[in-house]
Formats: C-alpha cells, structure tokens, sequence
C-alpha cells in the first residue's frame, strides 16, 4: 500500500479515537456535539490548496473552529453577479451571510506555485484554468519578479476584492466583520500580519509571548 494511504489510514483511526469516541456509552464526543448543535466557527480562512499551508494544522485547531476555502493562491475574485459557477464567492458568502464569522483571513504562502506560474507563464502548458484564474493579479501596471512580494502584493488585491462585496463591505464598516492578511513562510513556519496602520507585514506573534 502506498506509504501516505497508510498513513492516512492510521491518522483516520486516531482522530476517531480522539473526537468521535463514546465515555461509557455517553457520546459526548466533539464531533457528536457538532453534529448536535451545528457548526458556528468565528473565523473563516481563505488558505492556498498547496500541500503545505494546511490553516487548521498551521494553527492547530479542532473540528469546528474554521470555515475553510482553498484555491490556487489563496485569492479572492471581485464581486461578479453573474451566472458564472464562482466557488470561492460562493464559500464566502456562506461564511459570512449564513455562518456569521467575525474574522476573515487571508493566508498567504512563500513558494507559491500560483505566483510563480503568473511569474513563468510560458511554463505552462495546457493550464488554462489557472492562467485565466491568476489573471486576477495585475503585475502588469507595476511588476514584480519575487515571488515573495508578489504573494503579498496579491493578498492586498485579494483584500480589495473583498470590499466589492456589498455584505463584506457592510460588515466591515459595522465593525462586525475583521479582515486578516497573513502571510506564512514555509521555511521557518513564521506567520507575519499585515498592519493597515504601518502598511507592512509585520510578525503575527512575538516568540516570547
Ligand atoms: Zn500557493
């Protein structure tokens, strides 16, 4: 069997044992509870499907806690209300409209292969879905060639984005929605945040907290 189908399969028995096991015949599991009660996660992040950058395994949380939407570089397209099949809109507007999450974030990553296959286009071959999905990254007013710096830059477009949504929009206003820019480096596992207030990234937590 294939070593990670393995693994996979061990991991399935251990987070059964941990979250769906019956104590003396009272199923007071986590996972019966949200069965029971519902889901009614705060936070809400918007994360890349790269392999690497697992939000509820980066910030170790449980069952429950994050309403997740994974694309290819983490964006956010803008408001279209068209007949167009808009996915990440669509896990958006659930999150906020249905769920009412109080935080939004946008998880960035080093190494993205988004980014790097708008840097390297001609790489490409045959990826029309991703090329036609990246172009909602202008670096063409203002290039870029890092990689880094283009993750970052497309957190801030995805962010604007954002705010065409006249629900997000409204919700920031009131206070009652806090959008988040994170940008997690693989290498050294660091996440830095966005500061609106310095405009820059700045980290997320001192080490010595
Ligand atoms: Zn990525």
């Amino acid at each position: 069997m294939d070593a990670t189908f393995h693994k996979m399969l061990q991991g399935y028995r251990g987070f059964r044992e941990k979250y769906v096991r019956c104590e003396e015949g009272v199923d007071s599991s986590l996972m019966h509870r949200l069965a029971v009660d519902g889901q009614s996660p705060e936070v809400m992040v918007v994360a890349c499907s790269d392999a690497r950058v697992d939000p509820a395994l980066i910030l170790q949380c449980e069952p429950g806690d994050l309403f997740v939407v994974r694309n290819v570089a983490n964006l956010i397209p803008p408001n279209e209300p068209d007949a167009s099949h808009h996915g990440t809109s669509a896990a958006l507007e659930f999150g906020v409209c249905n769920l009412n999450v109080k935080h939004l974030i946008i998880l960035g990553h080093s190494q993205c292969g988004g980014m790097d296959a708008l840097l390297n286009r001609s790489e490409l071959k045959q990826n029309d879905f991703i090329t036609n999905w990246m172009s909602l990254i202008d670096n063409e007013t203002d290039p870029v060639e890092d990689v880094e710096i283009l993750a970052k830059r497309a957190l801030l477009s995805s962010y604007e984005n954002c705010l065409t949504f006249p629900w997000i929009r409204e919700r920031v206003r009131e206070n009652k929605l806090k959008i988040d820019l994170w940008f997690f480096e693989i290498k050294t596992g660091e996440i830095s945040a966005y500061s609106f207030k310095h405009n820059q990234f700045q980290s997320l937590v001192d080490d010595n907290d």
